[in-house]
């Protein structure tokens, strides 16, 4: 029996995964920039959280959830996002009050049950960023803001920000109805599951990612020509910021987004370099979220980014950041089995000073101990034997000049400079 990863499922191995753990350090840092502090959530949550928050006409609760029973029955979801998460932490533990504001990031794995293609993984990587409190224009483009400069500064192939405005509880149900009949009238343009949706969702049905459909959605009624002048000023002053901080974008009215829960801004980041999967980022104001959840009446606003997407950009741009795991500095081999106490006390005092070593215990022979030292990518080797230990030295040679010296373990402060710093050059060869 062999086993496999799951379908959809990836591996990451190094150097790609210390590439990726760089990239999600990149956007923490990026979202520390900016006064977000994390919080970890679970994997799993009740089911009912995501049947709530993403809304039940959605791809996600519609077809995408892992969804499991727990031993008392209670019924559960491997997350498929991060915002239905982080609100229900923040109302439990009192960090959504209506007069604070709360800029808490999350990152970590997603799970959704997607036909797996490039980009397009049944466990994925986001992180996302949420601001809990303002609902202010200049809050919307600031952290809009901040994403574009981030793509600019990296940058990411292709990126272009998108963006629209899904109006308030008191312009959509006008503009729903004008859809409504919309749709309806060309029906027999559009896909089963759109069909299904004008009753059910229709503004879900401008998501549909269906080739055939597409002609339909273009030419469908906007929502930008429905919105109340609070929802119009709103989206204005969210798009003046935006041009006034030299952000780059491209009013897009038909972007609903694929969840259920936003409010007047919505935006993503597509990128032509992406292929079928364009979409890296994506977020947009949620103001109802939080009271549909049982919290108070807080608004809020977020997004999230991709990590498997943003890493295919940087990677087809060739500016993936470099791995930091710092490589091996020496590898020691014992002589004999007499100096097997002698080597483990040594990679004790070395690790203690912080140079990073792995001892080569598999065998005694010197051949194979310098084809070791070279697999696992060791600067320097480092060999005792009965001598070393008479005197209390260590052998050490670089592997990269060939450069031989025997020098004594004491004090090991000293040694520990002798291998950060680099061999001299006229030790003896
Ligand atoms: P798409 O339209 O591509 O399905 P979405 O609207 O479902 O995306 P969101 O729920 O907004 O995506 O998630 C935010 C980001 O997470 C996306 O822009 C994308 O970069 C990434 N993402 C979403 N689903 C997947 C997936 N199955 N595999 C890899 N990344 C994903
Ligand atoms: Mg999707």
């Amino acid at each position: 029996m062999k086993y496999q990863a799951p379908r959809g499922v990836k591996d990451l191995l190094p150097p790609e995964s210390e590439a990726f753990r760089r990239l999600e350090d990149e956007v923490r840092d990026l979202f520390v920039l900016s006064g977000f502090r994390e919080v970890r959530l679970p994997i799993f949550e009740s089911a009912a959280l995501f049947f709530r928050s993403i809304g039940e006409s959605t791809d996600i609760v519609e077809k995408e959830m892992y969804l499991f029973e727990g031993k008392g029955g209670e019924k559960l979801a491997l997350r498929p996002e991060g915002t239905a998460s982080l609100l229900r932490a923040a109302i439990e533990h009192r960090l959504a009050e209506p007069g604070r504001t709360s800029r808490l990031y999350y990152q970590g794995a997603m799970f959704r049950h997607e036909r797996p293609q490039a980009g397009r993984l049944r466990q994925f990587h986001q992180a996302g960023a949420e601001i809990l409190g303002p609902n202010d224009p200049d809050t919307d483009a600031d952290l809009i803001a901040s994403v574009s400069r981030y793509a600019r500064e990296t940058s990411i192939p292709g990126s272009q920000l998108l963006i629209n405005s899904m109006g308030c509880d008191g312009c959509r149900p006008e503009y729903r109805k004008r859809l409504v009949a919309y749709l309806e009238d060309h029906k027999k343009h559009l896909c089963e599951t759109c069909v299904r949706r004008i009753s059910t969702n229709p503004l879900r049905v401008l998501d549909c990612k269906v080739e055939g459909c597409q002609p339909t959605l273009n030419t469908a009624p906007a929502i930008t020509s429905f919105l109340c002048p609070t929802s119009r000023e709103h989206f204005e002053r969210v798009c003046q910021a935006l041009n006034e901080g030299d952000i780059p974008y491209t009013l897009s009215p038909r972007l609903v987004r694929g969840l259920d829960y936003y409010t007047e801004t919505a935006f993503e980041w597509v990128s032509d370099a992406l292929g079928a999967q364009s979409t890296w980022a994506a977020g947009g104001r949620y103001n109802g979220l939080v009271s549909s959840l049982g919290g108070p009446d807080v608004p809020g606003v977020g997004l999230a980014i991709g990590i498997e997407r943003l890493y295919l950009l940087r990677e087809k741009s060739g500016t993936l950041p470099r791995s930091d795991a710092p490589p091996v500095t020496i590898a020691l081999h014992p002589l004999d089995d007499d100096s097997r106490g002698y080597i483990r006390t040594l990679l004790t005092s070395l690790r203690a000073e912080g140079i990073s070593c792995v001892g080569l215990f598999g065998s005694n022979r010197l051949k194979k101990a310098f084809v070791s030292a070279e697999r696992e990518g060791a600067r320097y080797i480092g060999l005792a034997g009965e001598n070393e230990r008479g005197s209390g030295t260590i052998t050490i040679k670089d592997l990269g000049t060939g450069v031989q010296k025997t020098v004594p373990v004491a004090p090991i402060p000293q040694l520990a400079s002798l291998l950060s710093s680099g061999f001299p050059a006229d030790s003896t060869p």
